[in-house]
């Protein structure tokens, strides 16, 4: 079987989302595409999140439709920051030898992942699938990679005149390219508007996701908390004890 990790904050899973998992669901075959909303996603400790259990019900909503899409526990109260690299493990436990997994990135999480917690690691444990955007180069890519498994200097110049398709074979690992995705929303934008109708929402969300959001009124009256740089940002250092910005990601 051929399946996908699909990690994230998902504070609120979008249309965006959606995308990205279907194409590439599409694209490789993809049997199942395990959403693994993060309960501490290591990187985002300073932002005040939307519960864990609100985003997973938003998760269950927005997957019911497709078959192939699988809202996962795997990352829900470990206690501890996700971190990507145990997430895979914990899910490679549980599967076949037969069975081939991807993770499945967007390339503007992509492009940090050498700040990620070892990240050489979680390269060797599985294929990616990262969905480029209009105006990256395959160079991007390549750069994004940690120094151990970065292409040389004259590859990657090479690489800068590629668009991002294709795929980038590496001794440890194959990052495959998939282009065509061009939705243009953030769970930030979201929770912006959330004050707006279920009709306006339903741009960005499934419907049945703005209902919910409407339902259990979030995102009011907060969308900027802890999401411009310097705003109060004291009070949000406190977040579940994490009273420090955490400086290894993913
Ligand atoms: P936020 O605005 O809070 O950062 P987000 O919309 O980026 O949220 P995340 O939960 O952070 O959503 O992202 C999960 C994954 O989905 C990441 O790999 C990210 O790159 C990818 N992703 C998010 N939005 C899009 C999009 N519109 N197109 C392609 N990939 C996306
Ligand atoms: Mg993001």
């Amino acid at each position: 079987m051929k399946l996908a990790l699909f990690g994230g904050t998902f504070d609120p899973v979008h249309r965006g989302h959606l995308a990205i998992a279907q194409a590439a669901a599409d694209k490789f075959g993809l049997h199942q595409v395990y959403f693994v909303p993060a309960d501490l996603p290591p990187h985002k400790l300073t932002r005040q999140l939307t519960g864990f259990h609100h985003r997973f019900a938003m998760l269950a909503l927005a997957t019911a439709d497709d078959q192939r899409f699988v809202p996962s526990l795997l990352d829900s109260s470990t206690g501890q920051p996700n971190y990507s690299i145990h997430t895979v493990r914990r899910l490679k436990d549980k599967l076949k030898k037969s069975d081939q997994l991807y993770f499945l990135i967007g390339i503007d999480a992509f492009m940090e992942i050498s700040t990620w917690y070892h990240p050489v690691e979680l390269l060797a444990e599985c294929d990616f699938i990262v969905v480029s955007r209009p105006g990256h180069s395959l160079g991007d890519v390549g750069e994004a990679l940690p120094e151990a498994l970065r292409p040389a200097p004259a590859v990657l110049q090479a690489l800068r005149k590629q668009q991002a398709t294709g795929a980038i074979a590496l001794p440890s690992t194959t990052i495959h390219l998939l282009s065509g995705v061009n939705e243009r929303v953030s769970s930030t934008q979201i929770r912006a508007a959330a004050g707006k109708s279920v009709k306006q929402l339903s741009r960005f969300v499934p419907e049945m996701v703005a209902e919910y959001i409407r339902k259990e009124h979030l995102y009011i009256n907060k969308p900027a908390q802890g999401e411009k740089e310097g705003v109060e940002s004291h009070k949000v250092l406190s977040f579940r004890g994490a009273t420090h910005r955490s400086k290894t990601h993913g």
